[in-house]
């Protein structure tokens, strides 16, 4: 197990920089509902949790549908601003 001090959240750019896909690719996994990503409003700039993506590259569940307690709460998490 290695401990990465990465980022939690990330921005289209970021996650297709991780995921080492173009940012076409990821906008459109988010669009069809294939990775999870979250927006704070329709059209605003997605946020994808690294675990979601994480699941996206190795065509697993998304962690959240498999474990709804605990990673909801990051899902429902409400933007303080
Ligand atoms: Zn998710």
């Amino acid at each position: 197990m290695t401990t990465t001090n990465r980022q939690l959240w990330l921005s289209v750019t970021q996650a297709a920089e991780v995921a080492q896909r173009h940012p076409v690719t990821v906008r459109k996994a988010l669009a069809e509902e294939k990775l999870h990503g979250h927006q704070r409003a329709a059209g605003a700039s997605w946020r994808i949790h690294a675990d979601c993506l994480e699941a996206w590259l190795r065509n697993e569940p998304c962690p959240c549908a498999a474990a709804p307690t605990g990673v909801t709460q990051l899902h429902g998490a409400k933007a303080a601003s």
